[in-house]
């Protein structure tokens, strides 16, 4: 029982304010970040990690965004497939959070097991005024799907274990995988947007709780540092064009 391999998924891109990206910043400057998924075979399950953004979020996303990128093969669908697999192949699909690009996918799973923090699927759900925006209700009210809701840490396998990593959202959380010949990697999810958030301890501009996201950027270094292993942030395009992509993959 062991992780076997670690496949990235690029999953599109979006133009994105500065000011989002990093806490207190003001800069309405745009830049273009990746969207990532990331697929982990196991000796004993396959588990996904984050969806995307719904293919029926595409159309409107390119009307509104200069920026935005979305081919066919960015399709969450199709990503699976280069690596032959298709969602029934899925076991877990672990979502960091319910923000739209995140989430989008969820609905390609109605066999697999979905697993979130119970606070985040509670606030997705009845979201406040100044959150709302980031929440797309269709792509995680899916009550005839199999959730499960953590409430913390859990180790979903050996080798994967979800860790509580609050601040961006009320329920974020991130993955730690034990590669056998990589080491550890752990995948930030939006804990940790660009490289600079983790070097710099910057806090996502999209943020509900900026205290409790440094922290939580501060136990992910501390964790990497004593296991020593990687950090994966989750939208940054300079990290993005070193990762290997798949059907490549991490082992
Ligand atoms: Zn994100």
């Amino acid at each position: 029982m062991a992780v076997t391999a670690l496949y990235a998924l690029q999953n599109g891109y979006l133009g994105f304010e500065r000011s989002g990206l990093f806490y207190g910043e003001r800069s309405a400057e745009r830049v273009p970040i990746p969207i990532a998924c990331y697929l982990v075979k196991t000796t004993d399950g396959t588990v996904l990690f984050d969806t995307g953004v719904s293919p029926r979020a595409v159309p409107g996303l390119l009307r509104n965004d200069s920026m935005a990128r979305f081919e066919d093969a960015d399709l969450l669908v199709h990503r699976l497939d280069s690596i032959g697999l298709e969602p029934a192949d899925v076991d877990l699909v672990v979502l960091s959070h319910l923000h739209f690009d995140h989430a989008g996918g969820a609905e390609l799973f109605p066999t697999s097991e979905l697993v979130v923090q119970k606070d985040e699927y509670a606030t997705a759900l009845y979201p406040p005024a100044f959150f709302a925006g980031f929440y797309y209700r269709k792509n995680f009210d899916l009550p005839s799907y199999r959730w499960r809701y953590l409430d913390g840490d859990a180790e979903l396998a050996p080798g994967v274990t979800v860790l509580r990593t609050d601040g961006h959202t009320p329920g974020h959380q991130s993955l730690l995988l034990e590669l056998p010949e990589t080491g550890p990697v752990i995948l930030a999810g939006d804990s940790c947007y660009w490289q600079e958030h983790i070097d710099a301890e910057r806090v996502p501009g999209v943020v509900w709780n900026p205290a409790a996201a440094l922290q939580s950027i501060r136990r992910l270094k501390t964790l990497a540092r004593l296991v020593r292993g990687r950090i994966f942030p989750s939208h940054d395009p300079v990290f993005w064009k070193a990762v290997t992509p798949a059907p490549g993959f991490y082992r």
